[in-house]
């Protein structure tokens, strides 16, 4: 499961990072998540859960952020990744937004972002 395994390296990069600041406690872990990425966040949260429970991070907040692509044309026009961003937009919804052409200049658009899964930030007790 591909979830699975993105979800264990999240959690020893939090280990890590709490490990070297001498965390007692993880109280919450925000994840910057690509709408581009094909993640499913309830896998993705399940899989965390599974994997924090004999660690210092079992209590911790699993925080959530989308991140979504901009869309921009070599003629410099730029949009941000606004409007197909209902959080349950279907794939073909994102198939069709790609789909779509420069409304200055008509060439096809280029998706910039959101393809990545990134820790944001990890909040520790010390
Ligand atoms: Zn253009």
């Amino acid at each position: 499961m591909h979830e699975y395994a993105l979800a264990v390296d999240i959690i020893e990069n939090v280990l890590s990072v709490a490990d070297q600041n001498q965390a007692r406690y993880v109280n919450s872990i925000t994840l910057g998540l690509g709408k581009l990425t094909h993640v499913n966040c309830d896998q993705m949260q399940f899989c965390l859960e599974t994997l924090i429970i004999d660690t210092i991070a079992r209590e911790a907040d699993l925080i959530f952020n989308e991140i979504y692509p901009n869309m921009e044309c070599e003629c410099g026009f730029s949009e941000k990744g606004g409007y197909f961003c209902a959080s349950d937009a279907s794939m073909n919804d994102i198939r069709a937004f790609f789909d779509q052409s420069c409304p200055v200049c008509g060439k096809v658009l280029h998706a910039s972002g959101g393809r990545d899964l990134v820790i944001q930030s990890i909040d520790i007790e010390q």
